[in-house]
């Protein structure tokens, strides 16, 4: 039993032998196909290689200019070492940024 009705009788249309049978009508029946409705087109999302470098960038300049301006006033030698660590840091990933445009 197929979801389509016989336009005639109302009876539930039936596939035969690949054909379309109307069981009461005793005759084939061509099934008129609704236009598929328009598939709206799914927003694209952004790839990942198109993450906001610049706005990344100039994050990583901000935390920089931050860490320089607490090297500037640090006197211990431990918290200025771990200044540098961390400014080394951003300056890695600032580098592949760049290299990533
Ligand atoms: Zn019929």
């Amino acid at each position: 039993m197929l979801a389509h009705h016989c336009k005639e009788c109302r009876s539930p249309l039936f596939e035969y032998q690949g054909e379309i049978i109307c069981p009461s009508c005793r005759k084939k029946v061509t099934i008129e196909e609704k236009p598929k409705p328009e598939v709206a087109p799914s927003p694209k999302i952004p790839a990942p290689e198109k993450v906001d470098l610049e706005l990344l960038e100039s994050v990583l300049s901000e935390k920089l200019r931050e860490l320089a301006n607490q090297l500037k006033i640090e006197r211990e030698s431990e918290a200025i070492a771990e200044i540098l660590k961390n400014m080394d840091l951003l300056l890695q990933v600032l580098r592949r940024v760049q290299e990533f445009k």
